[in-house]
């Protein structure tokens, strides 16, 4: 089964020039989902990680699921002011201004393995901010994996150091 035909491309969202890759056609397949999960699932190569990080929102849905299949526990990275306990914050540079992203300050232990979870590598922007809080937290990233990249503009360049694993390459 092609992945890539279940995103449909969306112009001009949410911006004019934009060209938006819409996970909800997947998501909407339960033997896409499996098999989106499956191949996340085998480019882990070390099984005994601690848990997943996902990020805000799309990253949440298949970060739980492979969270699941590793048998391991999923924490969610947002956007300020929607987690309820003690945060720790990164701020991070858009192309113009910033953005936040907070963590629950307990959400990772010392020495925890863990693997970042978003649906789309763009910049890497958003993915380098949440290893960064990962890292705050005394965790170690050991992969960060995505259901797509952009390979144009050069997200694996901002994570070089980081394992960066995509199942669609645009
Ligand atoms: P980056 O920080 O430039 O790598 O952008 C990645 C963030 O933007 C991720 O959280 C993605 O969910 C989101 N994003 C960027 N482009 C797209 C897209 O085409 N479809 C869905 N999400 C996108």
């Amino acid at each position: 089964m092609d992945l890539s035909s279940y995103i449909r491309n969306v112009n001009n969202f949410p911006k004019p020039g934009i060209v938006f890759k819409d996970i909800t056609p997947l998501l909407k397949d339960p033997k896409a989902v499996n098999q989106a999960v499956a191949q996340l699932y085998h480019l882990t190569e070390k099984k005994n990680v601690d848990l997943v990080v996902g990020i805000e929102s799309r990253g949440f849905f298949f970060g739980t699921l492979l969270a699941q299949k590793l048998n391991c526990g999923f924490v969610p990275v947002r956007k300020p002011n929607k987690l309820p306990y003690a945060t720790v914050s990164e701020t991070y540079a858009l192309e113009y201004g910033n953005d936040t992203l907070e963590i629950h300050k307990d959400a990772i232990q010392k020495g925890d393995k863990v693997i970042v979870h978003d649906d789309v590598l763009a910049t890497g922007g958003t993915a380098l901010a949440v290893c960064k809080l990962v890292e705050k937290l005394g965790g170690e990233v050991v992969q960060c994996n995505f259901l797509m990249e952009l390979s144009f503009l050069e997200g694996r360049k901002k994570l070089s150091g980081h394992n960066v694993q995509t199942i669609i390459k645009y």
